[in-house]
């Protein structure tokens, strides 16, 4: 038999292929279903096969599915645009940019932020301040903002040499504190780094406004925002928040930031922009950015062959449609304090769980091999990717983060299931997890807490 040629995330793993997807389950070529716990790492957040946003993709391509950027606009992109600006702040104007991953997303802003001053005629601000434990994209210069120390070391030669800060990371405080008592010491970093470097040398700092990948899921303390909004205002330095996993209504409201009350003033988006029916992603610009802009060269400088692509703005379009439809980002709140509490309910007692936390359907555990003293495994991420493999074996899908990788953090998953997940469901995946979880601490000789067959026999007395 040939052999495949298909390269994949790691080769010598066998991978299912998949057949179709209907809702929250996905079914591979043997029939084998799984639940799509990960939503391809927050992406398919309706779900799959879902028919409003299939029949306005159709509608889309029946009449035409591409234009180039330069040369036409189409109507679901200047819908999308609008859509958008609405969503995001109802008292400034936010331009919308669209490209087609959210490391172009990421990208562009940071290149926004750069023209924005040049334009001004200030060429010196340069540099983008960003956090360690954060991933903005795989591209170089979304690379360059990444403190992700897995994913940059290969590339270090070829990345820009941006400054990054301390994460705002409770469960691992780099200054040994506890909030609120820290008085937001990882806020006030920002600052310092700001008056080390110079803030004529910096152009924007950039924060997912809860860490997905790097981090597993870290939700910074209340008040850390404001204050890091404060500082950038009086620093002038510009606030991108990169929404790629947050925003669009994952987080229990329809950007992460919205939580703390903060606005960005670029706001990058991407993953669950289209649920995943299409590539699409967008960088959102201020009034404010825009103004200079404008008055300047009149373009910003960027841009792709696929930039605004009509079948996918149509897909986007019909995806916000869909959610305000059917409240969903309520759907998200109501869903994800229910998963949140089931999850902490069954796992927490076990000695391989550190810390269960998130917001609305972004949730993230984090695993250790001492709880007492928070060790984490230190091996590469070995029992994290052993844990996502053992779960997709019982046909659940979840995200391996890759914070154990990176040294700064532990080892943790990511679990975002679509939006509509029932309660039943809910169950089924904590069931299946909890199942997982206990086999993989057996396997490495941890003892202490529940394991799940003790669970099962006191469940069986009741
Ligand atoms: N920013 C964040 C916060 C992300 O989570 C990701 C993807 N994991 C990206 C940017 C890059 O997006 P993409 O993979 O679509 O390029």
């Amino acid at each position: 038999m040939k052999r495949s040629l298909l390269i994949k995330p790691t080769m010598n793993e066998q991978y299912p292929t998949v057949s179709y997807g209907k809702g929250i389950y996905l079914y591979d070529n043997k029939g084998k279903r799984y639940i799509d716990g990960s939503s391809g790492a927050v992406t398919a957040s309706l779900g799959h096969g879902v028919y409003e946003i299939i029949k306005s993709m159709q509608n889309q391509a029946n009449k035409v599915s591409f234009v180039y950027r330069s040369q036409f606009t189409s109507e679901p992109a200047e819908r999308l645009a609008e859509k958008l600006n609405k969503l995001v702040d109802a008292d400034e104007d936010y331009w919308s940019f669209f490209v087609n991953s959210g490391s172009e997303a990421t990208e562009t802003a940071m290149k926004v932020a750069i023209q924005y001053w040049q334009e001004q005629g200030n060429f010196k601000k340069q540099r983008i301040l960003s956090r360690w434990v954060s991933y903005h994209g795989i591209t170089l210069g979304a690379l360059s903002m990444s403190g992700h120390i897995n994913r940059r070391e290969r590339f270090v030669s070829l990345l820009e040499d941006y400054p990054s800060v301390t994460a705002p990371y409770c469960y691992r405080c780099s200054f040994d504190k506890t909030y609120p008592t820290c008085q937001l010491m990882c806020a006030h970093e920002v600052e310092a780094a700001i008056k080390r470097i110079g803030a004529d040398h910096i152009a924007g700092f950039i924060a997912e406004p809860i860490i997905g990948a790097a981090g597993g899921v870290i939700v910074p303390p209340d008040g850390y925002y404001q204050k890091v909004r404060e500082i950038c205002d009086r620093y002038n330095i510009l606030f991108i928040a990169d929404e790629v996993m947050t925003g669009i209504g994952r987080t229990g409201k329809m950007f992460g930031l919205d939580h703390w009350g903060v606005k960005a003033d670029i706001v990058a988006l991407g993953k669950g922009m289209s649920a995943g029916f299409t590539p699409m992603a967008a960088t959102l610009v201020s009034e404010k950015v825009m103004k200079p802009i404008l008055e300047g060269s009149n373009s910003i400088m960027s841009g792709h062959t696929y930039s605004a692509n009509p079948q996918s703005a149509a897909s986007a379009l019909a995806v916000l449609e869909y959610i305000e439809n059917n409240n969903l980002v309520d759907k998200v709140k109501e869903n994800g304090t229910y998963l949140l509490k089931r999850l902490k309910e069954e796992l927490s007692n076990l000695e391989i769980i550190g810390d269960i936390r998130g917001k609305g359907l972004m949730i993230g555990v984090e695993f250790v091999s001492d709880k007492n003293i928070k060790q984490s495994f230190h091996n590469n991420g070995a029992v994290t990717n052993k844990i996502v493999k053992k779960a997709r074996e019982k046909g659940l899908l979840i995200y391996p983060s890759s914070a154990g990788q990176d040294g700064v953090g532990g080892d943790a998953i990511i679990i975002s299931p679509p939006f509509i997940i029932l309660k039943e469901e809910i169950e089924e995946l904590v069931s299946i997890l909890m199942e997982v979880v206990s086999d993989i601490q057996k396997e490495l000789g941890l003892t202490g807490g529940t394991d799940h067959e003790a669970i099962n026999v006191q469940k069986e007395d009741k």
